[in-house]
């Protein structure tokens, strides 16, 4: 569907025109009518399907046709809430995209940054507010937020503001704003917390799910590895230096894990880049920049980390851990795959993580395809590794405080 059928106006159809989008995702084709209704929505969809677009089209829409006219100080009329610092500004730079033919304001304000520019923004009146909870409701206690004339509320990635313990501050959010008003909610899953909070806040909504089919490895050439772990790091500069092209997105489980993996990595001559919740701001979106612009081609992140980012499309994906959610396997892999080419997903799996291949192949319904060619095979036999520290003389299989510590250290 093209975008000039869904009625939006001119000053918006020219601005997505010009960043050369045709048609209309599939999100957007059902999210734009009824946000432009009034209507409350609960939609399943993740990053990449074009969400951004399909609740910041429709809301500039209304906010434009019913402008102040005149030198009104502006007032806050859409709040979106988002766990993240990067998915924040993310969508604050679709919304100023979009808006460029317009004259409504957006700002975007969050944690880890200093305050007081931000309250100075806030002073000067936005249209447009897009926060991560923690800053928001902590500028709303120092009285520089005024949530009185919000209409439109957005909870973005709410099963990760779920995840990530904000479930109550989203709570304490919603209620700061009018009984009055549209919400809107987006959630990449739809588990049972999340359905509960959307009945407690949300009014009659339509439902719509574009998950794609828990399936969508067909475009994506899956490998998994049977590893012991304390080979993995050798696994995977083998497959950089002997198979593997192009952009790399490596997921780790721990903060701990992406930081040991990007300085062997650093140590062979790769120029590598990690992305997790202890860097600051800017470090963070350093690491996302470099990455999108080509300029350092493997990103090491976890999963929370990388959740609702903009880094699509990639050629290649590495599960250094196998993740013990079966889900979060689904939306790694679903990353890789540029325009009609098959993208590669590379598994390592050792002793201790077979449990989460069997879950993951439950919920796919197919078997992983298992890479036996390689240097570090894993006896298909082997029991969960314990770590026993080199030289100690405690006897095996006994843990020592030293050995526990060195165990955690493998990941
Ligand atoms: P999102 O799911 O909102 O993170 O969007 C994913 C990517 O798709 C972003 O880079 C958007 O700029 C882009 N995008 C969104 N809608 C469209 C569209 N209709 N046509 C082309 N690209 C789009």
């Amino acid at each position: 569907m093209q975008f000039k059928d869904l009625h939006l106006n001119k000053p918006i159809l020219k601005a997505i025109s010009e960043i050369k989008y045709e048609l209309a995702t599939p999100i957007q084709e059902q999210t734009i009518p009824l946000v432009l209704a009034k209507k409350d929505v609960i939609a399943s969809a993740q990053t990449g399907t074009g969400k951004t677009a399909a609740f910041a089209l429709p809301i500039l829409q209304l906010l434009f046709d019913r402008q102040d006219s005149g030198k009104k100080a502006k007032k806050i009329r859409a709040l979106v809430v988002s766990p993240t610092r990067e998915l924040a500004i993310q969508i604050g730079e679709n919304f100023k995209i979009y808006s460029k033919y317009t004259n409504l304001r957006t700002t975007v304000i969050y944690g880890g940054a200093s305050i007081e520019p931000q309250k100075d923004i806030l002073k000067k009146g936005v249209d447009i507010l897009i926060a991560t909870p923690g800053r928001l409701l902590d500028l709303h206690k120092q009285d520089c937020v005024n949530l009185d004339y919000v209409e439109t509320l957005v909870l973005d990635e709410a099963d990760l503001m779920l995840d990530m313990g904000f479930i109550n501050d989203v709570k304490k959010i919603e209620r700061l704003c009018p009984k009055e008003k549209q919400t809107l909610m987006f959630s990449a899953t739809m588990p049972a917390k999340i359905v509960e909070l959307a009945s407690s806040i949300l009014k009659n909504p339509v439902t719509i799910d574009v998950t794609p089919k828990i399936s969508t490895a067909v475009s994506v050439n899956q490998k998994l590895f049977y590893v012991s772990k304390t080979k993995k790091m050798e696994l995977c500069l083998h497959l950089l230096r002997n198979t593997i092209k192009g952009d790399i997105l490596i997921f780790r489980r721990t903060k701990f894990g992406v930081e040991k993996l990007e300085k062997m990595l650093k140590k062979n001559g790769y120029k590598a880049i990690s992305l997790h919740g202890d860097k600051t701001q800017k470090a963070r979106e350093e690491a996302l920049n470099k990455f999108k612009n080509k300029q350092i081609t493997i990103l090491i992140a976890t999963d929370v980390a990388s959740r609702g980012i903009d880094i699509n499309n990639l050629d290649n994906v590495i599960n250094f851990d196998i993740p013990n959610v079966p889900e979060t396997y689904v939306h790694r892999i679903g990353r890789t795959g540029r325009a009609g080419n098959a993208g590669n997903s590379y598994s390592f799996c050792a002793a201790d993580e077979k449990t989460y291949i069997s879950t993951i192949e439950k919920l796919t319904g197919e078997a992983i395809p298992v890479e036996k060619e390689h240097p570090y095979p894993l006896d298909p036999n082997a029991k969960p590794e314990v770590y026993i520290k080199k030289g100690s003389n405690k006897k095996k299989g006994r843990k020592s405080a030293a050995s526990k510590k060195n165990k955690k250290r493998w990941y």
